[in-house]
């Protein structure tokens, strides 16, 4: 079953010193692919230094999705944070990115994006992961946004773009969704 329609606003968080430019990029690829309205300045958030949000010096990702969706789970709206930390979930060394599937919640790093065009990949991590807001899954096409990468060299192949088949997932996605 297809669950609730999506809203049309995402709310950007951020946590470090992340570049005015590379959230501008970011609104600017975000808002033009999924038709959201996304605005800036973006909220500050602070994390504690608790146990349960840290696995060693890592940010665990599932932990600051959790908390988007305690600070902004009452508004119509999705959110997207991006952190300077590196990140992680349990079963991995790293993460550049992780999404609530399903859900409207969703965090990027640029903690290991760095050394090329920061507004490039980071602008690239935020639609990859924002897609998965909007049910989009993993594709095979390696120049698509919805590939999933592990290394630079693959994040730098990849664009910003969906292929057709993504595109046309997309489409879908938002008709389940937004219907009555
Ligand atoms: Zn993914
Ligand atoms: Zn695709």
């Amino acid at each position: 079953m297809p669950g609730p329609r999506f809203p049309g606003r995402l709310i950007l968080a951020t946590r470090g010193a992340v570049p005015r430019s590379v959230l501008e990029a970011i609104v600017a690829q975000v808002s033009r692919l999924f038709a959201l309205e996304v605005s800036l300045p973006a909220h500050p958030l602070s994390i504690p230094g608790q146990q349960d949000a840290w696995q060693g010096s890592q940010l665990l990702a599932n932990w600051v999705t959790s908390l988007l969706e305690r600070l902004y789970g009452d508004f119509d709206a999705m959110s997207l944070a991006v952190v300077t930390d590196d990140i992680t979930i349990p079963v991995m060394r790293y993460v550049l990115g992780q999404a609530q599937m399903g859900g409207r919640h969703a965090v990027i790093s640029t903690a290991r994006i760095g050394g090329g065009n920061l507004e490039e990949r980071a602008s690239k991590l935020a639609v990859h992961e924002v897609g998965h807001l909007f049910d989009l899954v993993h594709c095979e096409d390696p120049v698509c946004a919805m590939f999933a990468v592990v290394s630079m060299q693959e994040l730098d192949r990849r664009t910003s773009l969906l292929c057709r088949y993504c595109t046309a997932d997309l489409a879908n996605a938002r008709c389940l969704r937004n219907k009555d």
